[in-house]
């Protein structure tokens, strides 16, 4: 019975930062009431590229360069971990097949419309973002959009 009612739930994944989770580079989150309050009736799927990529929270903030590449605060490359978060965000996708995907604006991983590039909030799509829109048909939403 539990089974079949998860089973016709809408599923959406969802930046995790949004729902509360304190998964952000600085150990908070970005708690956003409007998400939370559109995904009431639906199955979440949270996720965090980031930790998914193997970075430690909280860790250095980083953005992404003219070349692409990620570096930290710290000068530290981390694209290959922006990489590997954006490959298993993709992973999770494939698995749950979410109806719809919210994430949050001008992160680095997430940002949908904006990002942050060499320490700006630039138009553009964060590393996850931009594998989901080549690999995926699934409609992407920006939490901004939710916001009442
Ligand atoms: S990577 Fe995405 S989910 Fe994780 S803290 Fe940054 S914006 Fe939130």
């Amino acid at each position: 019975m539990q089974e079949r009612e998860s089973n016709s739930k809408k599923r959406i994944m969802v930046s995790a930062c949004l729902l509360g989770i304190k998964c952000r580079y600085d150990g908070k989150s970005k708690r956003n009431k409007d998400v939370i309050e559109y995904c009431k009736d639906a199955l979440i799927i949270p996720f965090c590229p980031e930790q998914l990529g193997g970075l430690s929270t909280p860790r250095i903030k980083a953005t992404i360069t003219e070349r692409d590449s990620v570096i930290n605060f710290a000068g530290e490359d981390v694209t290959e971990n922006f990489h590997r978060g954006a490959m298993e965000t993709l992973l999770i996708v494939s698995i749950t097949k979410p109806d719809e995907i919210i994430l949050k604006e001008g992160s680095p991983s997430c940002g949908l419309t904006e990002t942050n590039v060499n320490w700006e909030r630039k138009k553009g799509s964060g590393i996850t973002t931009t594998l989901l829109k080549r690999n995926t048909n699934i409609p992407l939403k920006s939490e901004i959009l939710l916001q009442s």
